[in-house]
């Protein structure tokens, strides 16, 4: 099953529904489900592996927990930096990672890495060799020279 972007641009109540109504279904039959979403509660809610990726290339991939407790890649890093927290003392503790500059097309990506133009940790590697897949725990991959 393809879901593509299922629920962010409905009523809030009407979407925590259809993310139960999914939940229960995988469960229930058993499904495999492929959904590609920017909604990141929503997919730690549903996901059991995430693969995150930037300008159409998988940068880090693991199970929910791995994803989310430990981010390694700086793509993901800025991503679960994003999410909006509603208490003081969670903002406290999770900084907010800002980067700068346009997506770049993906019809002519950057040399390298493809994050380099925006990665705050960029190295000078970084925009001329593609960093390889590299497992750093089981079932924890990673494309990034800082690894
Ligand atoms: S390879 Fe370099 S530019 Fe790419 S994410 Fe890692 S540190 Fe940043």
């Amino acid at each position: 099953m393809v879901l593509d972007e299922p629920v962010s641009g409905l009523d809030v109540s009407i979407r925590a529904q259809i993310m139960n109504l999914l939940k229960d279904l995988q469960a229930d039959l058993g499904l495999t489900m492929f959904l590609i979403s920017h909604d990141l509660p929503g997919v730690r809610y549903l996901a059991d592996v995430i693969g995150v990726m930037y300008l159409g290339e998988l940068v880090e991939m693991g199970n929910a927990d791995q994803v989310y407790n430990n981010p390694l890649h700086p793509y993901t890093k800025v991503l679960l930096s994003s999410i909006p927290m509603p208490f003081e003392e969670d903002r406290a503790k999770h900084e907010r990672i800002k980067i700068t500059g346009e997506v770049p097309s993906p019809l002519n990506p950057p040399s390298g890495c493809r994050f380099h133009t925006r990665c705050p940790f960029a190295m000078p590697i970084c925009s001329e060799v593609t960093p390889e897949s590299k497992e750093t725990e089981a079932g924890h991959k990673v494309s990034c020279h800082l690894y």
